[in-house]
């Protein structure tokens, strides 16, 4: 049965070219450009309101009009989505006078937002007759990968750098997934995977490298617009690695608008980073077009140590366009900034999107987010699988646990 997908192109990014949406793609074909390919709709076409979008089962697939999956079958489903979207009400001495809002994406199959770019790519591989995936990741991705993997038959091998977590190792096992544990960074993980992707012919599902993961990503924009009843805050506290978040709900703002579901106001978006890869901050401070590799070793926020996201570019570019911001957050403050949040909220959130209420504190004390905002911190994750990162042997960081 039809999903009634508005899917009508796969075009790339930068010279526009249009891809075959019934084959298999990575990168741009032309072999002068291998930029971004970006999934078009024909958005003129819609029928679906949102009267009776309210009425749709609380996950992404509520908005598959406006995904690339074309036959119902394909769907490979595990309750992605439709997370909820929380109000930081305990710490009023930091929050008084602006709202601030927490989208909790631990509520996610394995535990993170990972679970909607995987739904997609994973869906649309088996759609396009895909047998094994290849990917590196940080943690995250792995776990993603290998579950929606084992839901639809395929075989996925990941690359994953020895000193993540061991949770993240033993989840992707568990879920039947071929781990390789890589002696370097998710860097290095990459340059393998793209070397055996080429040799045994396997998917590389690599951040923004396979066109579907941004749009399962995207899926968060729709939601923010949907559940805040089509008012989107005034800005958006995004973690920052590889970036297929912020670009992914910066695309489905442009959606929406097209829909005519939104106006042409947008949030103003922050990208927030580790001290330990910082390139995208770097050249957003100093208006750089693109960023350089930066890679200044461990971090507790594992999904944050990426040296040279793939999409700097278009990263660089939405921080410009909404008049957005970046922050770069050490370490210590990343932990005092979790344990904060859980101590008084409840919330257990992953590292990266702990580093968010600390970013948030400093644009607010500097008054870079004024009285009367409402402000969106997009929590990546759950803390649980990072345990063995919070109880790392560092003075400065289990001071604040004691
Ligand atoms: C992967 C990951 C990130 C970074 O996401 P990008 O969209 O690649 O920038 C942030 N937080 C968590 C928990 C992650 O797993
Ligand atoms: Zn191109």
């Amino acid at each position: 049965m039809t999903t009634n997908s508005l899917y009508s192109d796969l075009q790339c990014v930068e010279c526009g070219k249009s891809h075959d949406i019934h084959t298999i793609h990575t990168l741009c074909e032309n072999p002068d450009c291998k930029a971004i390919l970006s999934a078009h709709y024909n958005f003129s076409a819609n029928t679906l309101t949102k009267e009776e979008l309210k009425h749709r089962p609380a996950t992404l697939w509520r908005y598959k009009e406006f995904l690339p999956i074309l036959n119902e079958e394909h769907i490979v489903n595990l309750g992605e989505g439709f997370t909820p979207i929380v109000l930081i009400q305990n710490l009023a001495q930091y929050t008084n006078g602006k709202t601030v809002l927490l989208k909790d994406e631990s509520f996610n199959p394995t535990g993170s937002f990972k679970a909607r770019g995987m739904a997609l790519a994973v869906s649309k591989a088996k759609e396009l007759g895909v047998k094994e995936c290849i990917t590196p990741t940080a943690g995250n991705a792995g776990g993603a990968l290998a579950a929606y993997s084992a839901r639809a038959g395929l075989k996925a091998h990941i690359y994953m750098p020895k000193l993540t977590p061991d949770a993240f190792k033993i989840e992707a096992r568990l879920l039947g997934a071929e781990v390789i544990e890589i002696d370097g960074n998710i860097a290095d993980c990459g340059k393998l995977v793209n070397v055996l992707a080429a040799e045994r012919a396997w998917f590389d599902v690599s951040t923004l490298k396979e066109p579907f993961r941004l749009e399962g990503k995207k899926t968060m924009g729709y939601e923010i617009a949907e559940q805040l009843d089509w008012e989107l805050p005034d800005v958006i506290l995004y973690p920052t690695g590889g970036g297929t978040g912020i670009v992914g709900i910066w695309k489905a703002f442009g959606e929406l608008e097209k829909l005519g579901w939104i106006g042409s106001k947008r949030p103003r978006m922050v990208a927030v980073q580790s001290d330990s890869c910082n390139g995208i901050h770097t050249a957003f401070q100093n208006k750089a077009e693109r960023s350089e590799y930066k890679d200044n070793g461990f971090t507790v926020a594992n999904g944050l140590r990426v040296p040279k996201p793939y999409a700097d570019k278009v990263i660089l570019q939405v921080l410009r366009q909404s008049n957005g911001n970046s922050v770069s957050v050490s370490d210590a403050h990343i932990l005092a900034a979790l344990h904060e949040l859980s101590s008084h909220e409840g919330f257990l959130p992953a590292p990266e999107g702990a580093a968010l209420w600390h970013a948030y504190k400093e644009l607010s004390a500097s008054g870079w987010i004024q009285n009367g905002e409402r402000v969106l911190l997009l929590s990546t994750g759950s803390a649980y699988k990072y345990f063995d990162n919070i109880r790392a042997p560092h003075e400065e960081i289990n001071e604040f646990f004691i």
